[in-house]
């Protein structure tokens, strides 16, 4: 099998989507760890974590982080929130096509790891 979050785009997985447009879906996270829990992901798989953003691609990531701010407001995160990229085995990276959660609606942890 590809990839679950290419599979997730092509829509042979089931999502709850929350934004979508021509290079980015955002759907809820399947275990939630927060009231919010948010995925954003380019839809082309155009790197498998934060380590291969490069000049070839960055741009398609400043657009996430574009829609990521869109989110929280529509989400009415106006008291803050948290944006986190696991990347790699010492990072927890479970699926390997980059993605960013979004994690809020309540005082998140002050400790991150
Ligand atoms: P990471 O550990 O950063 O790779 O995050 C992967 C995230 O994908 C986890 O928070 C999972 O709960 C989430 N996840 C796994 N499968 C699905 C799915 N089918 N739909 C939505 N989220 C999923
Ligand atoms: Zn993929």
């Amino acid at each position: 099998m590809e990839c679950l979050f290419c599979e997730i785009v092509k829509g042979n997985i089931p999502s709850t989507k929350v934004y979508e447009d021509e290079t980015v879906l955002a759907f809820k996270d399947i275990n939630p760890m927060a009231p919010v829990h948010i995925l954003v992901i380019p839809k082309e798989h155009i790197a498998d974590s934060a380590a291969d953003i490069t000049p070839e691609n960055s741009a398609a990531i400043a657009h996430i982080f574009e829609i990521i701010a869109k989110i929280a407001k529509e989400q009415g995160l106006d008291n803050g929130f948290r944006v986190i990229a696991n990347s790699g085995e010492d990072g927890a990276q479970t699926i390997q096509h980059i993605h960013f959660h979004i994690l809020g609606g309540k005082k998140l942890p002050e400790k991150m790891a």
